[in-house]
């Protein structure tokens, strides 16, 4: 049994002010105030985890410990087969200090080259941490394939490449509330709230 969130207030482990919103906006049904860690003044903590998960962990603990209060990381990132998984862990950092996703996604099309192998998925990992240590993880994935030139305006990062399973068009030229409801966030919550939010 995971351990369920009892408080009022948790700590949002992100510096990315519309991950704050959006994460606040997922859990005010549940009668959660949120506070990120930029609000408490919190520093970024080195993320040298080797899987989303281990860095999602390092982030929400260091808030929890920080802060005395639960605290919410997520850490998030797209595996292309062709690739042996990357950009993976790696996936902010390929697209540079300017954050340019043109040139993250440029490079992965050129190492990709001609290989015929063009599945990918994106992942997210969640950790509900507390202060005395405890973790809750949980992991989403969504699989599709990669298409060349980029499509589409919406969405943010690797979306304009990514066609999802069972769909012909990008996550960046779907309707955002169609790519919530399917998107690799949206299974790694749903796990979260069934485990830690939701009254038995
Ligand atoms: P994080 O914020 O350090 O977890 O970095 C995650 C990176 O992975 C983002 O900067 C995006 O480039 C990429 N990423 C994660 N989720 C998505 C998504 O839903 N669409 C497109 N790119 C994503």
């Amino acid at each position: 049994m995971a351990r369920h969130f009892d408080g009022n207030k948790l700590v949002i482990a992100s510096h990315n002010k519309g991950k704050v919103r959006e994460i606040g906006e997922l859990l005010a049904p549940f009668g959660v105030e949120t506070v990120s860690v930029a609000d408490l003044g919190l520093p970024e903590p080195v993320e040298d985890g080797d899987t989303f998960i281990a860095n999602a962990e390092i982030k929400a603990l260091a808030a929890a410990r920080a802060a005395g209060l639960p605290a919410l990381a997520d850490d998030s990132g797209l595996e292309v087969a062709a690739l042996d998984g990357a950009p993976g862990i790696y996936s902010a950092r390929w697209a540079g200090p300017e954050k340019d996703f043109t040139l993250a996604m440029q490079l992965v099309n050129d190492r990709v080259g001609d290989n015929p192998d063009k599945r990918a998925n994106f992942t997210c990992a969640l950790t509900l941490a507390w202060p005395d240590g405890h973790v809750e993880s949980f992991e989403g994935k969504v699989f599709g394939t990669l298409t060349w030139p980029m499509r589409g305006k919406k969405g943010f990062g690797y979306d304009p490449v990514f066609v999802p399973e069972g769909h012909d068009v990008t996550f960046a030229e779907m309707e955002p509330a169609d790519k919530h409801a399917m998107s690799h966030r949206a299974m790694a919550f749903r796990q979260l709230i069934d485990a830690c939010f939701k009254n038995a």
